[in-house]
């Protein structure tokens, strides 16, 4: 008898090493099933960011071809009216009432010029002209301008030491403009709180955010962005401004793409927004496009 049960003993060893044999290569199985399993849905995903990013090209693409057409449609009658108005203004230099008025008009075609400028600029497609050029001297000039846009009111605008240490090989011109566009929303957003207490402040800061590439980030004291409105503000004529147009951050986002970088906006902790533009250091003919914020939610949403 012992023998014999010895003899099932054995067989049961044996059997609960191929059992726990089976189960290991079961589990195994399982594990790549589910691996497998969690890369297909990861692409998936990937797949249907790439097609709502695609999409949004495309309408922005025709929205800015749109725009583009109706601006220029525009500014031939708006060089009209400036003209006339000069005409005027020669006329009537004796008549400072009339004069008041003729001025007005002027201020108006002005600021007609200035969304013509944005729309045509949206609309079209540019190639940068990159060179060598000192980042602090495109943010002095970009806060020059952005001081200037703000008028009477006083805002302070503070350039961290650390924007000195960049050169770049990059398209100065877009790169200003895009900055100028942070500034004077940054500026706008934080005047009416600056208002109320300890004066409007705006930063400008910068980091290597990787060997190659740079971060910019303009910074304000401003009531911050929404959490409901983060997913709209990059889109074209999206504005809660009076006056606003709607084109300049969808501008920056433009500029940034072409630069090769992205740009990404969020709530500062203390307060405020802060608005960062990623750039490669140096340009490349064509970028690869970046990723690092790429697709994030402000940008994703699709018009
Ligand atoms: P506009 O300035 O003509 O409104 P933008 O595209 O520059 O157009 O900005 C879109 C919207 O994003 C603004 O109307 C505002 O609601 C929001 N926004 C932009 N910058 C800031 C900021 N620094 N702080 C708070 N909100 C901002």
């Amino acid at each position: 008898m012992s023998v014999g049960t010895m003899h099932v003993t054995e067989r049961e060893k044996e059997l609960a090493a191929i059992i726990a044999a089976y189960n290991e290569v079961t589990d195994q199985l399982k594990r790549a099933h589910d691996n497998l399993g969690q890369e297909v849905r990861h692409l998936r995903e990937e797949l249907a960011r790439k097609n709502a990013e695609l999409r949004r090209r495309e309408r922005l693409a025709a929205l800015g071809e749109m725009a583009a057409g109706v601006a220029h449609e525009i500014r031939n009658p708006l060089s009209g009216i400036r003209l006339f108005a000069s005409l005027l203004r020669r006329d009537l230099q004796d008549r400072p009432a009339e004069l008041g008025t003729v001025a007005k008009i002027s201020k108006c075609v002005n600021v007609l010029e200035e969304i013509v400028s944005d729309i045509l600029h949206f609309g079209r497609p540019t190639t940068p002209n990159p060179a060598p050029v000192r980042l602090e001297a495109v943010v002095r000039q970009a806060v020059e301008l952005a001081a200037s846009r703000m008028q009477e009111a006083a805002v302070r605008f503070e350039v961290g030491d650390e924007v000195n240490g960049f050169e770049l090989v990059t398209d100065a011109a877009l790169l200003e403009r895009a900055l100028t566009n942070l500034l004077v929303n940054a500026a706008e957003a934080s005047v009416p709180v600056g208002v109320a207490g300890g004066g409007a402040r705006v930063w400008v800061r910068a980091d290597r955010n990787t060997t190659d590439r740079v971060a910019v980030r303009v910074e304000d004291n401003g009531p911050g962005i929404p959490p409901e409105l983060m997913d709209r503000i990059f889109n074209p004529f999206f504005t809660t401004k009076d006056n606003g147009t709607g084109l300049g951050l969808a501008i920056v986002h433009q500029i940034a793409e072409t630069l090769g970088g992205s740009v990404r906006a969020a709530n500062r902790a203390g307060g405020g927004a802060v608005f960062t533009l990623l750039i490669p250091a140096r340009y490349e003919e064509s970028p690869a496009g970046s990723e690092e914020f790429a697709l994030g939610q402000s940008r994703e949403e699709v018009l």
